[in-house]
């Protein structure tokens, strides 16, 4: 079947509850995709962040296909023989102490909310049922029903009320707005080190850094959402590291499977997650043998090919590149390692246009919250894919 034909299937039949760009991909290998018709194009969203291995990674292909004939689900009910070794090396590998297994990034949200507020009863004292979770303006933490109620994207909340109560929303990188809206029934700060569906927003230098001493200070805990910065994106293996900070607890997922399959975390501290006895939490999935085995890889060649000094090196090159790039269209440039928002002037006429003569030419890229063109590869991308990309982008540039 054609583009043409798969579109019009997928409009009549699939819910309308995304506007992709009109390419209907077929295969994948690395940084590179390609569609029915067979033209190649470079994939600048990554599956938000989920294939930063590159896609169809072959040593995440191998386990996958191997363990897919050993065992692929137990449920907890039983114990599996690689679960505990995926919790142990991802522990030791981020430096935390325990580790609770989900699936989507929402679920590893939902249960940071649930140790928040249980740890806020049963640690901290605050009265039961009074709990309060502090979050930022601008966040994306997924899309349950108690998360888009502490949203402020209208897209993403409107209709979908009763909201969930229990959380006070604050301006991001506002340090002060932080402190005025701490109360003795705040149970943690939920924040994004930086914003990636905001359009890759990095907060003040220092602001991270300073939070965690005043959650410190208010025996708040800090919890980061490190799903889409996490594991390799901007540079380092967290976020939170470019600000020296260890939360006391984070969420990852999307790269963690490296985009094989849905597997996300919570990692804290003995003590926190302890919150959690048997029977309080779970999911039928989670710490599935088949997610553990594809993860395990996914994080080893995470380490194993320097995909994070990758991310730094080739991100500062992408980085400098577009911003040598002239046009009066582009505002700015801004981003951290291998993410990137090109952010256009108001009179540019949006990136949504940008992004679709980026993808005539080759190129698949994000448009996000109007003005902005996201640019966030798979961390395998070589010198050589970027060059080429900043001459198609520049050419992009020259024809609007
Ligand atoms: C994608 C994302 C989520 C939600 O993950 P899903 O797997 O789509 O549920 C949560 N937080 C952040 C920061 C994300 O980027």
């Amino acid at each position: 079947m054609t583009s043409a034909e798969l579109i019009a299937m997928e409009e009549q039949y699939g819910a309308h509850n995304y506007h992709p760009l009109d390419v209907v991909i077929e295969r994948a290998q690395g940084p590179w995709v390609w569609d029915v018709e067979g033209k190649r194009y470079l994939d600048c969203l990554a599956a938000y962040s989920a294939v930063n291995q590159g896609h169809c990674h072959p040593r995440l292909v191998k386990v996958m296909q191997d363990q897919v004939h050993k065992l692929t689900l137990t449920s907890r009910a039983f114990r599996n023989n690689l679960w505990p070794l995926f919790a142990k090396e991802t522990c030791e590998l981020l430096g935390y102490e325990m580790m609770l297994p989900m699936n989507s990034g929402a679920e590893a949200v939902e249960t940071a909310v649930k140790t928040a507020r249980k740890w806020g009863y049963l640690k901290k004292g605050i009265p039961l049922n009074q709990a309060e979770i502090i979050v930022c303006s601008g966040n994306f933490h997924g899309r349950t029903t108690t998360i888009v109620s502490f949203s402020d994207d209208p897209d993403g909340r409107d209709y979908y009320g009763p909201y969930t109560p229990g959380f006070v929303m604050v301006e991001y990188g506002n340090l002060e707005a932080l402190k005025k809206a701490i109360t003795p029934n705040t149970a943690a700060f939920l924040v994004e080190p930086i914003q990636g569906e905001s359009g890759v927003v990095s907060p003040p230098s220092g602001y991270l850094r300073a939070a965690a001493q005043l959650c410190k200070e208010n025996n708040v805990l800090l919890m980061c959402d490190e799903i889409q910065s996490g594991l390799g994106r901007t540079g380092t293996l967290l976020a939170s590291e470019h600000e020296g900070v260890k939360p006391d607890l984070i969420t990852i997922g999307k790269a963690l499977s490296g985009g094989m399959y849905p597997v996300s975390a919570v990692l804290s501290s003995r003590e926190i997650l302890g919150v959690f006895k048997p029977g309080t939490h779970g999911s039928t999935y989670g710490g599935n043998p088949l997610a553990c085995a594809v993860s395990r890889e996914a994080l080893r060649v995470l380490v194993e090919e320097k995909l994070c000094e990758n991310a730094a090196a080739m991100g500062d090159y992408l980085i400098n590149g577009l911003r040598r790039i002239d046009t009066p269209h582009i505002d700015f440039v801004r981003g951290i390692g291998l993410w990137v928002g090109i952010v256009l002037k108001p009179q540019a006429g949006g990136a949504r246009r940008f992004c679709v003569a980026l993808k005539e030419r080759g190129i698949l890229a994000k448009d996000t919250h109007t003005h902005i063109i996201r640019l966030a590869p798979p961390l395998v991308v070589t010198k050589a894919d970027i060059d080429w990309a900043l001459g198609e982008i520049g050419q992009v540039f020259k024809t609007l």
